[in-house]
């Protein structure tokens, strides 16, 4: 095991390795913090190639949580799950109660929800081993997919970004690239083409880019070439590590801003990089995190009012950070760290003063 694996684990409350041969699972769940609540995130599944990138990604994955609950002001701390499997082939009933029971286990101080690679059918089945699950389906009493609600959050991020950058937030003929149309990405889409937005759309699955374009009157194009494309806004909303040393210099669109969970590949010197090349970022744990107010809402009973009140404030928060961005001239996902750890700092000297 690298040594960057176990010093970010020093800064997680703990880090729990499941396995249980008879459902065939092999999870981790890393709880980054408890301070301002239980520790909520998904559980993700993927067949890593090593226990050690899985457990990469649920450390970076679990302290991301933290910070979004805590820049969004819920009441809630950091945790993420992986399951090392292949999600086409290996899920099981046997293997989601098992992770159930290992949910269960920890008592309360971590609820988890679908991720990358799981679904509201799974979360039903973790539920029966366990109620500290969230994002069931609305059926079962839930809060269902948050996929759509994430999307909100995202339009209203990019309202603002679009505001900032060119002085109004109005859509109607901005360029707009999204990488992954799955199911946030093209919610996303069906919002900004409402907009009326210009939409260049691109996936790993060719067909999902080909319907996606139809269905709103955009264009497909290749995954290579989604960097270098000549847009306003570029929304990467397939997966991490795609703000990189190979694809930075290419880039030729004013903003970033997408659901991708960890954009940037190294945060900052690749904050730098795309800083040094007047290229605006929306962090993407401020902007991302409709999904995690939509499961919240399970927990708090919260109106749907409430919770697209809230989706629709991450504009006004993404605006905060990156107004206190530029007149700190800090990074903007710096400066949402900040404000996140700001408000856990309060918590803690609050804890410590009772
Ligand atoms: P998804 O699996 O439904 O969609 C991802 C899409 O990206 C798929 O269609 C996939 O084929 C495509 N893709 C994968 N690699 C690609 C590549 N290199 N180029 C182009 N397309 C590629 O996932 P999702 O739920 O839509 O989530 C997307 C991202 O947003 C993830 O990083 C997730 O962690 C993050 N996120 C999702 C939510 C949510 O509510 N679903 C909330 C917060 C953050």
């Amino acid at each position: 095991m690298g040594v960057f694996p176990l010093l970010m684990a020093q800064e997680h409350e703990s880090v729990a390795f499941f396995s249980d041969g008879a459902a065939n699972l092999k999870a981790i769940i890393a709880i980054h913090s408890t301070r301002l609540g239980p520790a909520l995130g998904g559980v993700r599944m993927r067949p890593y190639e090593t226990e050690e990138a899985a457990l990469l990604d649920a450390l970076r994955l679990s302290r991301g949580m933290t910070y979004k609950a805590a820049v969004t002001g819920l009441n809630l701390g950091g945790g993420k799950a992986v399951i090392i499997g292949n999600p086409t082939r290996d899920k099981s009933e046997t293997l989601f109660r098992s992770f159930g029971r290992a949910v269960e286990s920890l008592g309360g101080r971590y609820i988890t929800a679908e991720d990358v690679g799981t679904e509201v059918q799974d979360m039903a089945q973790i539920r029966l081993e366990t109620s500290r699950v969230v994002g069931t389906s609305e059926e079962a009493g839930g809060s269902g997919d948050p996929s759509s609600v994430t999307a909100l959050g995202v339009l209203a991020g990019i309202k603002t970004c679009v505001d900032v950058v060119f002085g109004s937030p109005d859509l109607k003929g901005c360029r707009v690239a999204i990488q992954g149309v799955g199911k946030v990405g093209y919610r996303l889409a069906a919002l900004l083409h409402h907009q009326g937005a210009e939409l260049f759309l691109c996936d790993a699955v060719a067909e999902r880019a080909a319907a996606a374009a139809h269905a709103f009157h955009g264009y497909e194009v290749k995954e290579q070439d989604f960097f270098a494309l000549p847009v306003e806004v570029l929304s990467p909303c397939a997966l991490g590590g795609v703000l990189n040393d190979e694809t930075i210099p290419r880039i030729r669109a004013r903003i970033i801003a997408g659901a991708a969970n960890n954009q940037l590949q190294d945060e900052l010197r690749h904050s730098q990089a795309l800083s040094s090349r007047g290229i605006l970022y929306a962090p993407d744990f401020v902007i991302n995190a409709g999904g995690l107010i939509n499961v919240y809402s399970e927990i708090e009973k919260t109106p749907k009012a409430l919770v697209l009140l809230r989706t629709e404030a991450i504009g006004e928060t993404l605006r905060r950070v990156l107004t206190m961005a530029q007149a700190k001239r800090l990074f903007t996902y710096e400066t949402a760290h900040r404000l996140a750890e700001e408000r856990l700092a309060a918590m803690g000297a609050r804890e410590a003063a009772r």
